[in-house]
C-alpha cells in the first residue's frame, strides 16, 4: 500500500555528455597509437604452449579443438557514486596462454540507451587487475548506467559472457546531498510564498484535477513530507485504479518524458504558463501520450495511471515544484491544497 516514489532526481540531458564524447574520441586515437606498439611487442606471448615442440606449428593452430576466449575475472564498479567525475573502475582479463588483449569499456545511460562514455584501454595484460583511466574532463550526470567490458584476443576471439562474468555492471549517479539548512525551514503548507500563484489564483486560470476518475488521498505515508529512506516524499500520491486518465492540471508545456526502473517508472514533467511545474509518475507502460515540447492545455491526456517503477499499487505520484522541476535552486511544495481545490473546483 506504501506506494512511493524514491527521490526522482532529475535525468536530464548534459552538455557534458558532447564534451566527454569528444574526449573518448581524442583518447581513442591515442589508444590506437599504443595499441599497434603492443600488437607488436605481444606476439611472443600468445603463441601456443605446444608452438617449441611442434617446430611448424603456426600461432593459432592449436585453438581450433579447444577455442578459448578472454573472460573478465573481475569487474569493481560502485553501485552509487555522485554525479561528476566517473568513479573508480579495476577490472581484470584472464585468457589461457594469452599476454593482452584488446579492451574497451563502454557507460550506457539506462533512459537514452546511448553510450554516455567510451574508453578503449587498447591492449591491456592479462592475470592482473587495471584502473579504468577515464578521459580527462569526463562527467557522469544523475542517472543510472550500465558499465560493460568489451575484448578480444588476437585471434579475434570475444569475451565470453557467464552468469558469473558478464562485464557488465550497474552504476546509479545521485545528485550531491544540498547542504543542511537547519535555520531555514520550508514555509508551512498554509503560507503560500510570495509569488508562487495560491490554489485559488490556479483554479481561476482553469485548473483540473490531474485524475479524470475515481480517486483518494491515500495515508499519511503518501503525503508530501512522509519520510522516505534518505529522503522525504516530495509529492502527494492519488491513489486510483490502473489506466484511469492522468490529465494536465494547466495549460503548458511538456518539458520532458523519462522512464526511471528504481522510482518514477514512466513519468512526465509539465511547465505550466503559471510558473509552476508539475511531475507525473508511475505512468502505465506504452500509455504516455505526450513528448518534450508538446503544448497542453488543462484536461490534455499526459498518460494513464500505473505502478511503474517503485510502486506496489496504482497511483499518480504527483509533485509541484517552485523555481523549476529539479533545478539548480528550484524546490518541491506541498500539492494537496492545490489538489483539494481543484478537485472541488472541476
Ligand atoms: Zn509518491
Amino acid at each position: 500500500m506504501a506506494a512511493d516514489v524514491n527521490r526522482v532526481r532529475g535525468i536530464r540531458p548534459a552538455a557534458s555528455t558532447l564534451a566527454a564524447r569528444a574526449l573518448a574520441a581524442s583518447i581513442a586515437a591515442a589508444a590506437l597509437v599504443l595499441a599497434a606498439s603492443a600488437h607488436a611487442s605481444s606476439s611472443g606471448g600468445v603463441q601456443s604452449p605446444s608452438a617449441t615442440l611442434a617446430g611448424g606449428s603456426e600461432y593459432g593452430a592449436s585453438r581450433a579443438s579447444a577455442v578459448v576466449d578472454p573472460v573478465v575475472t573481475s569487474l569493481s564498479v560502485p553501485s552509487t557514486s555522485l554525479a561528476g567525475r566517473p568513479p573508480r573502475v579495476t577490472l581484470r582479463l584472464d585468457e589461457p596462454h594469452v599476454a593482452t588483449v584488446d579492451v574497451t569499456v563502454a557507460v550506457h545511460d539506462l533512459t537514452t540507451r546511448r553510450a554516455t562514455l567510451v574508453v578503449q584501454l587498447g591492449w591491456i595484460r592479462t592475470g592482473r587487475s587495471i584502473t579504468v583511466l577515464w578521459p580527462r574532463g569526463a562527467t557522469l550526470p544523475v542517472g543510472s548506467y550500465h558499465v560493460s567490458v568489451s575484448a578480444h584476443d588476437h585471434a579475434s576471439h570475444s569475451l565470453a559472457r557467464t552468469a558469473h562474468s558478464s562485464g557488465v555492471a550497474t552504476l546509479t549517479v545521485l545528485a550531491p546531498t544540498p547542504a543542511p539548512t537547519p535555520s531555514a525551514p520550508s514555509p508551512p503548507p498554509s503560507a503560500p510564498e510570495p509569488g508562487v500563484p495560491t490554489p485559488a489564483q490556479t483554479l481561476a486560470a482553469g485548473a483540473v484535477f490531474p485524475v479524470a476518475g475515481a480517486h483518494s488521498f491515500g495515508g499519511p505515508e503518501n503525503r508530501y513530507g512522509a519520510p522516505r529512506a534518505g529522503h522525504i516524499h516530495e509529492g502527494q500520491d492519488v491513489l486510483t485504479t490502473e489506466g484511469t486518465p492522468v490529465v494536465a492540471p494547466l495549460a503548458g508545456t511538456i518539458s520532458w518524458t523519462s522512464y526511471q526502473a528504481s522510482g518514477a517508472g514512466y513519468y512526465a514533467v509539465e511547465h505550466s504558463a503559471l510558473g509552476l511545474d508539475f511531475m507525473f509518475a508511475h505512468c502505465a507502460a506504452g500509455s504516455l501520450a505526450v513528448s518534450a515540447g508538446q503544448a497542453v492545455v488543462p484536461g490534455s491526456p499526459i498518460c494513464q495511471a500505473g505502478q511503474t517503477g517503485d510502486a506496489t499499487t496504482p497511483h499518480l505520484h504527483f509533485e509541484i515544484w517552485v523555481g523549476g522541476w529539479q533545478a539548480p535552486g528550484g524546490h518541491s511544495i506541498d500539492p494537496l491544497a492545490y489538489l483539494e481545490a481543484w478537485e472541488h473546483g472541476s
